[in-house]
């Protein structure tokens, strides 16, 4: 099938690639020129896992190109997939911005029926607004009987596992209206997606408004759990209980299940802390608070305060002079996305307490360099060293903090450890120890709410 994708982002080259590699005909469009350029060269902009060859063997078969030809973009595909940013406005609710601009485009080109979906995270009633945009464009161009239909596919692929996700995804959900136009799109989504259904039926039909309310109603449900764990962490950090065993104890009912259970740092990222935001201001709008996201939102803001909290319980509020080493910078594994990441809190805390901090990422100290520049002034970031190894970050810091949960760190060599700071204390925000064991090592260990009573 033809295919434009608009918008070569994260979830745009994925899907793109992915559907490339299923034998359709890609034409992945953005306005970024660079990115493009660098696509265009045999580089790629994320680092996501197994992208890089699925894109290069696509681009050498024919299969997908990049481009900024909005015209030659449009022309391309029946299919015309917006998976442009949806970033939060100023009020917390999702900006349209690039979504209608991309509507507009097709609606300025467009010479014939075509379905455009929206994969990008979108409010309830969008699809309406881009099938508004669109018509207006076609009214402009006096060819207002041209036939489209808007469906709603929200992605819920994850960073880090994007390929893995998108190629088996748990469920596909599509939203369309009953109109002949919709009727059409469903014909054309069914066969697009076949190839992902052939064993087991993944896709969940549904209206358009249920589409775009299905994907925030996942990521509130997903955040909500994450901050119901945190909040609870605390508290057993106060009593004396372990949340990693409570974590166990309550996973293993079938109705509470085990994922998504993990005390820790608090979540970031560019979906869960917007998507969130998004959904309280939707429900603003109908005059309706949604009571429960407040609270998941508050305790994640606070959350993301625990590890700078934890150094200024152990090393006092004054930090100048000293030194510590910070393992992990990505929001998560496997991703250099340091969009809303608990590493930029933290670090913020630790300099402006007159601390200098030494980092180590496997693969975001790049981005992490982009991103603190606007985080820090130059002079506070004159006091971040990147180092090249984990090991190297450890020389003459104070203490180990531990903020993402790659799996390098997971077995670290503690003598190592130990040997190289001048103090054997490691605050971890991602729990990948077993205190006794520590204690054991004879590291002086702080998680999050382990701090069990013997
Ligand atoms: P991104 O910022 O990585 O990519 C967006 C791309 O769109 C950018 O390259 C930008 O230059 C381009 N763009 C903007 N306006 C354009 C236009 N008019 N024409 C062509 N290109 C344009 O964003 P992302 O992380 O891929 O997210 C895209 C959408 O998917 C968002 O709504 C997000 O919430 C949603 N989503 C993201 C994830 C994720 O893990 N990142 C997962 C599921 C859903």
């Amino acid at each position: 099938m033809k295919i434009t994708i608009i918008g070569t982002g994260y979830v745009g080259l994925v899907t793109g690639a992915c559907l490339a590699e299923l034998g359709n005909d890609v034409f992945c469009l953005d306005v970024d020129q660079r990115k493009i350029d660098l696509l265009n060269n045999g580089g790629i902009p994320i680092h996501e896992p197994g992208l890089e060859e699925v894109v290069a063997r696509n681009r050498a078969a024919g299969r997908l190109q990049f481009s900024t030809d909005v015209a030659a973009s449009v022309a391309h595909g029946q299919l015309q997939f917006i998976a442009v940013g949806t970033p939060p406005d100023e009020d917390g609710s999702a900006d349209l911005q690039y979504v209608l601009a991309a509507a507009r485009n097709i609606g300025r080109h467009m010479d014939g029926y075509k379905v455009i979906v929206d994969k990008s995270t979108v409010p309830v009633g969008t699809a309406d607004r881009v099938a508004a945009a669109l018509r207006e464009e076609l009214r402009h161009r006096g060819e207002e009987s041209m036939e489209f239909a808007v469906v709603s596919n929200p992605e819920f692929l994850k960073e880090g596992a994007a390929v893995e996700d998108f190629m088996r995804p748990d469920r596909i959900v599509i939203g369309h209206d009953d109109s002949p136009a919709g009727q059409r799109a469903r014909d054309v989504m069914k066969l697009l997606y076949a190839p992902f259904n052939r064993n087991h039926e993944r896709v969940y039909w549904m209206d358009v408004r249920s589409a775009e309310f299905t994907k925030y109603a996942a990521n509130a449900m997903l955040a909500t759990r994450i901050s119901f764990m945190n909040e609870l962490a605390n508290l057993a950090d106060q009593v004396g209980a372990d949340i990693e065993a409570v974590r166990h104890g309550i996973g293993s009912d079938p109705r509470i299940g085990h994922s998504f259970l993990y005390a820790g740092a608090g979540y970031g990222g560019s979906c869960f802390p917007k998507d969130v935001q998004a959904l309280e201001r939707t429900a603003r709008q109908y005059d309706q608070e949604l009571l429960i996201l407040r609270a998941v939102e508050a305790v994640n803001d606070r959350q993301k305060q625990v590890l700078g909290r934890k150094v200024v319980q152990r090393f006092g509020e004054d930090l100048t002079g000293m030194t510590f080493a910070v393992w992990g910078l990505a929001f998560k594994p496997n991703t250099d996305d340091m969009r809303e990441a608990p590493s930029r809190v933290l670090l913020k805390e630790l300099i402006e307490r007159g601390a200098s901090v030494a980092v180590h990422d496997p693969v975001a100290m790049e981005e992490a360099q982009r991103v603190l520049a606007l985080d820090l002034s130059d002079a506070q970031l004159a006091r971040v060293a990147f180092r090249k190894t984990p090991m190297e970050a450890l020389d003459g810091a104070e203490a180990l903090v531990i903020v993402t949960e790659w799996k390098a760190f997971r077995s670290p060599d503690f003598e190592q450890i130990k040997a190289r700071l001048k103090h054997p204390v490691i605050i971890d925000g991602r729990n990948l120890f077993e205190p006794p064991l520590m204690t054991g090592l004879g590291i002086e260990y702080h998680g999050i709410g382990r701090s069990v009573l013997t």
